[in-house]
């Protein structure tokens, strides 16, 4: 049996400058200074845009505080005329440790393919980075497939470019999820997180599947997180909007089991 530390994950999508997130992690930090677990640690990271990465950086660092630093999105070129873009190097220097890649709204708002998605996991993983996949089906493909057929196809298609012994976090967010006040029910997220890791089994033998963590994501709140948490095979949670909120995102950190 594998512990998996659970990760809950703020996605901050494009939302508050360096100064406002410097204001926001001190306020969280403080938040968060005496949560105590009942059943051991909680990973937290924040993805702030770009721009405040390096204001983050200096600030965690400085005050010591708890709190990973992720990326919401990486090149997959390593350096050069790629106007516009930011490599995974120029991430890894400032200490991010997760990169996501493959989130619904780059896939469908600018059009990234499974390829390419994988180029990133791959870029991020090579420069020393843990790519955190976001897969999920829209309202349509769950019509047309059922729930965890894209998920699938997206997963493999993406840990296909990852050497067999990289470590990788999957986030498994239902796009019909994201930001529609409207969350999968748990045993729905139960049921892709264990498809899932089933998959991860087969495509990279049982440890990496039992160590893997599988986050559930699309309208987490303080609400429904110890629900999902529940679920034997969701290992944490990929939070957008509520984790703009440092109440309401300190009490989803702090779900109880
Ligand atoms: C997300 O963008 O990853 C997300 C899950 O958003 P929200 O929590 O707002 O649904």
């Amino acid at each position: 049996f594998v512990e998996r530390t659970p990760l809950i994950a703020g996605n901050w999508k494009m939302n508050l400058d360096h100064l406002q997130a410097i204001a926001f992690v001190q306020k969280l930090s403080w938040a968060l200074k005496d949560v105590k677990h009942d059943f051991g640690d909680v990973e937290v990271a924040v993805f702030p845009p770009f721009t405040d990465l390096r204001s983050v950086q200096t600030l965690l660092a400085a005050d010591k505080l708890a709190l990973t630093l992720g990326a919401q999105d990486v090149s997959p070129q390593q350096a050069g005329a790629f106007t516009g873009d930011v490599s995974a190097a120029m991430l890894a220097k400032l200490e991010v440790k997760y990169v996501l890649v493959g989130h619904s709204e780059r896939r469908h708002g600018h059009g990234e393919s499974n390829e390419t998605v994988g180029e990133k996991a791959r870029a991020a993983q090579a420069a020393g980075m843990v790519p955190v996949i976001c897969v999920g089906e829209t309202s349509e493909d769950l019509e047309a497939h059922g729930a965890a057929a894209i998920p699938l196809a997206q997963m493999q298609a993406a840990i296909t470019q990852l050497p067999a012994n990289a470590e990788f976090v999957i986030a498994y967010e239902p796009v019909w999820a994201i930001g529609s006040g409207q969350a999968a029910t748990p045993e729905q997220a139960e049921e892709v997180a264990r498809a899932l890791r089933e998959a991860l089994r087969d495509l990279r033998g049982d440890d990496r599947a039992a160590a893997t963590r599988i986050l559930y994501g699309g309208s987490v709140a303080s609400q429904n997180i110890a629900a999902f948490m529940r679920q034997p095979n969701v290992d944490g949670a990929l939070v957008g909007g509520a984790s703009l909120k440092v109440d309401e995102f300190s009490r989803i950190v702090q779900f109880k089991k």
